[in-house]
């Protein structure tokens, strides 16, 4: 998507262990249009599936989800990440290793807000090696709820996520690829359609 690739050129900046900082318009402060954008070109890709909610896990992902929810007129729910290990009540629990903090965390979902009938679209802000997508792809699974597929923002292809989650037939759209990144070459994007 040309318009975030512009926006990622312009704006990210790359950082020491294969972190792209995207602060001033994804991250931390969000641009609001933009991520207008984005919803309008994730309901064009998903256009063929049926979707019943967006999953998406907390913090970032909840503010690109929410836009993207408006086109699609779904309810939202986002993963919570716990911070006691043993987690009481009637949830859906899965252990995801962060990869920006490098420890393993909790994340649930309440029982009440996915189940049999959902037809569930995950969508989160990056794609690295996977783990996060994989945690929200157990509580779907957990749920018996069917997933359609996942939308990604960016993601890395020179990690292993993206690659792995398609061989376990898992449909990824990403807006922006990644090919590579470092300081001297910038930013290089794989081509899409
Ligand atoms: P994964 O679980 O695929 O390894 O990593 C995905 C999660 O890690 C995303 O939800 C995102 O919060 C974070 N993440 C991974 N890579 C980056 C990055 O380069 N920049 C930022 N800002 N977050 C990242």
């Amino acid at each position: 998507m040309k318009l975030l690739e512009d926006r990622i050129r312009r704006d990210g900046k790359v950082r020491a262990g294969n972190i792209l900082k995207v602060d001033s318009f994804l991250n931390h402060q969000m641009d609001i249009d933009l991520f207008e954008e984005l919803g309008l070109e994730f309901k064009r890709r998903f256009a063929d599936c049926e979707v019943s909610k967006i999953l998406t896990i907390e913090a970032s992902g909840i503010g690109i989800a929410c836009i993207a929810a408006r086109y699609f007129k779904v309810p939202v729910v986002f993963a919570k990440k716990s911070k006691t290990k043993n987690i009481a009540g009637d949830v859906y629990t899965a252990k995801v290793e962060s990869f920006t903090h490098g420890r393993e965390y909790e994340i649930m979902v309440s029982k009440d807000f996915l189940g049999p009938e959902d037809k569930v679209l995950i969508i989160d802000d990056f794609l690295a090696n996977g783990n996060a997508l994989l945690g929200l792809s157990k509580l779907v699974e957990d749920a018996d709820a069917t997933l359609v597929g996942a939308g990604i923002v960016i993601e890395k292809a020179f990690q292993e996520g993206g690659k792995l989650l398609r061989q376990k037939g898992l449909r990824v759209e990403s807006l922006a690829i990644i090919e590579s990144m470092d300081e001297i070459n910038g930013i290089i994007f794989r081509r899409q359609d």
